[in-house]
């Protein structure tokens, strides 16, 4: 009896996180309306349990799709019958989750010289520990402001940059999705860079002390902490909803813009469900009143991956914009900012046209509330790894994408309205 207890709290522990022993990534590119059509209809089979990265959109742009190993004699002799045309992107998606984590394992948390090591993954406690490292050793410049609560009771923690003054602001946020990973890296280490630079570096230096910045790492904690422990692909929040037996809605569909519109699901095991109402979800909800009572944000900025891409409204309509000329123009310059460095190349342009419809956006919400200058950015990177983004990726990630936010932030220093 014992030793079957001790096996059962041994299996439990290895099996308590979902693996992807042998699931594959494949990237699928349709030659013709009558193909993408076909693949919409792939994705809405919902026993191949498909995940798709990328969804398909029109002839010639690739989709991407994990299939789990059990789907994919199915799903290959399907696009073999329909003469759609694929490559396999990720061989074994499970091979890379071991690598990544075996990194996290093996990385130590401060160098030598304690310094934090930006260039690794880390879980939630470490980021929030390194928050709070960040407040204690910049107190005239850095605090922490607590926005509200996640599903789950994490708190949601905005770092305030600041030198004083009732200024204008700039809101970024990073994480809404769990497992764009590199979103939230990113906006650890752009956390440390705001602090670091303020008084050494000229053009950060006079963005902040002409408006406050506003950043949080993690938007979805609960998410987040989910797709460390039990499912690295993991993309929703983790609310439950009475008579479903499907966990969290899509946080970047459920905002009060364009609300239960085209490119959201009323399907509550979707991964872009909307919820059962606009603002449902607590942490979006905490935002928009953050928001709301700050009264002065001029900016609003938001990190997702992948893809690189620059995005400005809309998404829940394909109309252009009031603001159009401008967004545009400063959506290519930050483009070409973030290419300066390693070469990265964006693509810029409305989220409806850069990708597809898709309603019940943050940056939709933003831009109606009255926010002018708002962004969407999808990091990198193309699809090779996609969500999956080797850790050595994060810093040269970081810097180019700091270029191009500094390049935003110049220019809402300059155009305050
Ligand atoms: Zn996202």
């Amino acid at each position: 009896m014992r030793l079957v207890l001790i096996f059962g709290a041994l299996f439990g522990h290895i099996y308590c996180r979902e693996t992807f022993v042998g699931d594959q990534v494949l990237e699928i590119i349709p030659r013709n309306e009558e193909q993408v059509k076909n693949l919409v209809e792939l994705e809405a089979e919902e026993h191949l349990q498909l995940d798709f990265w990328k969804s398909p959109t029109i002839p010639g742009e690739a989709a991407h799709v994990r299939v789990p190993f059990v789907s994919l004699q199915a799903v290959k002799i399907f696009l073999e019958s329909q003469e759609i045309a694929y490559s396999i992107m990720i061989e074994d998606v499970q091979v890379l989750l071991d690598k990544e984590n075996e990194e996290m394992l093996s990385n130590q948390r401060r160098d030598r010289n304690g310094y934090f090591n930006f260039g690794a993954y880390h879980t939630l406690e470490e980021i929030s520990q390194e928050m709070d490292h960040l407040v204690a050793e910049y107190p005239g410049l850095v605090s922490k402001v607590n926005i509200g609560s996640s599903f789950e009771n994490r708190p949601m923690n905005v770092l305030k940059f600041s030198t004083g003054g009732d200024k204008p602001a700039i809101w970024l946020d990073a994480g809404i999705h769990a497992r764009e990973w590199v979103t939230q890296a990113t906006a650890l280490w752009t956390a440390n860079k705001i602090a670091f630079d303020y008084g050494n570096e000229p053009s950060l230096t006079s963005i902040l002390d002409t408006v406050d910045i506003f950043l949080l790492p993690v938007t979805n904690p609960d998410g987040y902490v989910f797709s460390h422990t039990k499912n690295r692909m993991w993309r929703k929040t983790r609310s439950k909803e009475s008579g479903s037996l499907c966990i969290g809605v899509d946080p970047n569909r459920n905002w009060d813009a364009g609300f239960g519109g085209p490119g959201a699901s009323n399907n509550p095991c979707s991964e872009s469900y909307h919820g059962p109402r606009a603002n449902s979800e607590i942490e979006v909800k905490s935002i928009v009143d953050f928001i709301k009572s700050h009264g002065k944000i001029k900016a609003f900025i938001t990190l997702h991956s992948y893809s690189q891409l620059l995005m400005f409204p809309y998404g829940y309509t394909c109309t252009k914009s009031d603001n159009f000329d401008e967004l545009d123009e400063v959506a290519q310059k930050a483009a070409n900012s973030v290419t300066s460095l390693h070469g990265t190349k964006y693509k810029v342009g409305p989220i409806c046209s850069v990708i597809y419809q898709a309603s019940g956006g943050s940056i939709d919400w933003a831009y109606d509330f009255g926010i002018k200058y708002s962004f969407a950015f999808e990091l990198r990177d193309t699809g090779r790894y996609g969500f999956l983004l080797p850790a050595d990726q994060i810093l040269p990630t970081a810097e180019e994408t700091w270029l191009g936010l500094k390049t935003i932030m110049e220019h809402v220093r300059d155009h305050l309205y």
